[in-house]
């Protein structure tokens, strides 16, 4: 059938959610992503209500040759919930999140963001490791991998991940657990949107909060190189409920400064004795540590991570923090551009470091990832706010350790980088792939090339 009126027409028949063409009011708005450096014009925004819908735009698109994308949260910084000329599924209509607070299980739809999911959970007193700002999809982040504030004691989010709703690329309906189609929901747990669309998630829950121990430190810049050499040691001997992650960035009153941001998962007074050699440390200008509620943990990094902003973004792991790194890493702030822009670094520890890499397909089990993230307003200036990712990114390659976070892939990224993100779990994801999705029809992601059999 040719793409045209009447096969669009067909679909609106058939299709129970709501249908947005480029000439409908609506349309701008409904293909906007979180990243305003990405301006895409599908043909077609499709807003499913149930998976027999998202079954009906599978095989609309997959029969129209139509390019198909699909968008959770879009929060992926390359855009990789959006295309051009073709079809999105987008998930914003699904939004049901059911908890079953006696087998400590939440059953969310794909259009659920963190805030949201961890809004009905803690009404329960219960959490599962979550994106660390809470506009974020837990879609993408789930497939991706998943690090946060509870992976030292829960894993990530992936290893909490139970089972799946999904509907594969021929349109069949099936479940992913333990149990069911094994050799796919291995692959969903780190492999990304490669393998078919995730109707529905199901999640193990942990007894959190709803008052933990969080919140950080801000030193100022002139003290960074000293907090950082801190970071490193406490990271070494931090216990697995407490993740701490080390900021430079520049502070609302304008000045540089370097901030360590923690959570302790456990009782309030364990998680008091835990952070006190973070807020005794040098002479902080800001410490803000101490109870908060575990949704107020989850809104603290939300600030400085705005929609509707431009932003372009390089991550890597490092396997230790070296002098020479802290140096290379402390320098490039100096000549960041804008003042929204910051350099994370955020350890995989604990309960989420003590998996094999093969376990999942998520295989950065360890080390610390990190972030050049550039974040500048639209109307400034591009051009110098790459540049400074690259250049700091140049800079600190030598000390990387290989490894790379899928979810965090550029749009500039090549291959090579996809591949370098899977690790050793490549070759059998794209014998899996070539099971589930031959043709590669879900190819706006972190992309596995089916192999060939
Ligand atoms: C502000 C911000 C904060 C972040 N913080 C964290 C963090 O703390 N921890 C962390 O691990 N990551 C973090 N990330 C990275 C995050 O994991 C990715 O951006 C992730 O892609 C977001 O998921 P999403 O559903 O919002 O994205 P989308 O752009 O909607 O989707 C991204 C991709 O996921 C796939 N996908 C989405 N939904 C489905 C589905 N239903 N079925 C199949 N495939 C699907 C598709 O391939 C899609 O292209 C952050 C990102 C941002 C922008």
């Amino acid at each position: 059938m040719e793409f045209n009126e009447t096969s669009i027409s067909a679909l609106r028949r058939q299709f129970g959610g709501e249908v947005v063409t480029a000439s409908e009011e609506g349309y701008d708005a409904a293909r906007r992503v979180w990243n305003a450096m990405i301006d895409r014009r599908p043909a077609i925004i499709v807003r499913p209500r149930d998976a027999a819908d998202v079954t009906t735009a599978v095989n609309f698109a997959r029969d129209q040759r139509l390019p198909l994308a699909i968008r959770g949260g879009a929060h992926s910084v390359a855009g990789m919930g959006t295309c051009d000329e073709g079809i999105v599924i987008d998930f914003s209509s699904m939004k049901k999140i059911t908890v079953d607070p006696e087998k400590r299980i939440a059953r969310a739809e794909p259009g659920v963001k963190w805030v949201e999911f961890d809004t009905a959970t803690q009404a329960h007193g219960l959490a599962t490791t979550g994106g660390t700002v809470g506009d974020t999809g837990i879609a993408g982040l789930t497939l991706g991998g998943g690090f946060g504030w509870l992976e030292g004691t829960c894993g990530m989010t992936v290893d909490n991940l139970l089972a799946a709703d999904v509907v594969l690329a021929n349109g069949e309906r099936v479940r992913a657990s333990a149990d069911e189609n094994a050799d796919l929901f291995w692959a969903l747990r780190g492999g990304g949107g490669n393998f078919g669309v995730v109707t529905a998630f199901e999640y193990r829950l942990h007894a959190i909060g709803p008052t933990i121990v969080g919140g950080m430190v801000v030193h100022p810049y002139s003290a960074a190189r000293d907090v950082l050499k801190f970071y490193r040691s406490l990271l070494k001997t931090a216990p697995d409920p407490l993740t701490a992650a080390a900021a430079i960035l520049t502070g609302p009153d304008g000045h540089k400064a370097c901030a360590i941001v923690c959570a302790y998962a456990g009782p309030i007074e364990q998680g008091q004795e835990a952070v006190r050699a973070i807020k005794a440390f040098g002479s902080p200008v800001m410490d803000v540590i101490g109870p908060i509620p575990y949704v107020g943990q989850q809104s603290l990094l939300e600030q400085s991570m705005p929609p509707n902003v431009r932003n372009y973004w390089k991550a890597e792991f490092l396997d230790d923090l070296t002098d020479g790194f802290i140096d290379t890493w402390v320098d490039a702030y100096s000549r960041v551009v804008s003042p929204m822009s910051f350099q994370l670094l955020f350890p995989i520890h604990g309960v989420a470091a003590r998996l094999a890499r093969d376990a999942t397909a998520f295989p950065n089990r360890g080390g610390i990832h990190l972030g050049i993230y550039a974040l500048w307003k639209p109307g400034e200036a591009d051009e110098p706010n790459v540049k400074w990712v690259r250049d700091t990114w140049q800079r600190i390659r030598p000390f990387a350790s290989g490894g790379l976070y899928v979810n965090e892939i550029g749009g500039d990224d090549g291959h090579d980088r996809v591949q370098q993100a899977y690790g050793a779990n490549y070759a059998r994801l794209a014998l899996i792939k070539a099971k589930y999705d031959p043709a590669n029809l879900f190819r706006f992601n972190a992309n596995i090339e089916p192999a060939a059999v």
